[in-house]
């Protein structure tokens, strides 16, 4: 994002459930930061998880956008129709050496690694075992008989960068990381990566739950020659236990407000309420608080909601 210039943003929704209060805070917050300073905000939906993607979410997920009043620039782009462009992309970083077949299952991969893994990974490091260890796909295949996933070369510990929300983070990362599924499906982090730079977006703004994805994120952008966006991680709304808001903490969804009858002037008004840009009890449409967005008026820590709206 150069300066001054209105930004290229996303809302990059995985139709793998439904719209809850917690996704509906960044969404929103994404929303008002984009409109209230004339950028262009995409939508993007992120439906290549195979198993996990619900049939007749994606319908779901735009309709509670619209009903909440929030809208999007253009056509929606869906990941499921550029799986093509993806694995051109994965081939070119194979035929390159900087990434490399895998054949290690997760067992396989948790009992390699000799020291528990820290807590601010999302995954075990991975020790390294298929590291040059087949010439292609081919050999891996040949020689262990089963299908190789791909991972991403790193041979770095971290990747610094400045958070637009949470300032310096010293960005590490816990080794080579995978990059094509053994189902041939690009992994997260490149069709992320790959579709933020097709759609020329240079302002991420997403939960902090993908901190760690970011400097595996920045070190893709390098390799594929890319500029990398900024990033704002904006902290997530748990529940009274302090754990991220979930469906042990009882139902958020947008649907069952819907259809307990609270209206989206209600649910705006707490959302802007939880990140300091409302009185509590408004009721407000999103446009209403254009004008008071401001990012540093959003509290750092993580929001903490019984789910009541009050
Ligand atoms: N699709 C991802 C999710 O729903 C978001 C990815 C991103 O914003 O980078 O968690």
């Amino acid at each position: 994002m150069a300066g001054s210039e209105a930004p290229v943003s996303r809302l990059a929704p995985s139709p793998t459930g439904v719209l809850h209060l917690g996704n509906a805070r960044t969404f929103l917050l994404n929303w008002l930061w984009v409109r209230s300073v004339g950028g262009r905000l995409l939508l993007r939906i992120e439906d290549i998880d195979g198993p996990r993607v619900k049939v007749g979410a994606e319908e779901a997920l735009l309709e509670d956008l619209h009903w909440l009043g929030l809208d999007w620039d253009g056509v929606p782009v869906r990941q499921s129709e550029r799986l093509g462009t993806y694995s051109t992309v994965v081939d070119g970083l194979l035929a390159r050496g900087l990434a490399y077949p895998c054949t290690c299952t997760r067992k396989e991969v948790e009992e390699a690694a000799s020291a528990p893994h820290e807590s601010w990974q999302d995954a075990t490091p991975y020790p390294g075992t298929c590291r040059d260890r087949f010439c292609d796909l081919a050999h891996a295949r040949a020689e262990t008989g089963r299908e190789p996933a791909v991972r991403f070369r790193v041979d770095v510990d971290a990747v610094a960068y400045d958070d637009l929300f949470r300032g310096a983070d010293p960005g590490r990362i816990g080794g080579d990381f995978v990059i094509e599924k053994r189902d041939r499906g690009p992994a997260y982090q490149l069709a992320v990566v790959v579709d933020d730079a097709a759609q020329g977006v240079d302002l991420v703004v997403r939960g902090d739950d993908l901190v760690t994805s970011t400097p595996r994120q920045l070190l893709l952008y390098r390799a594929l020659g890319l500029t990398a966006p900024r990033f704002a991680h904006l902290p997530l709304l748990v529940g009274p236990d302090g754990k991220r808001l979930a469906k042990r903490h009882g139902d958020t969804s947008l649907k069952a407000y819907r259809e307990a009858g609270t209206t989206p002037e209600k649910i705006v008004g707490y959302l802007a309420a939880v990140s300091g840009l409302g009185e509590p009890g408004g009721r407000l449409r999103p446009t209403d608080l254009l004008d008071s967005f401001a990012l540093a008026r959003i509290p750092r820590e993580p929001v903490v909601t019984s789910g009541s709206l009050r």
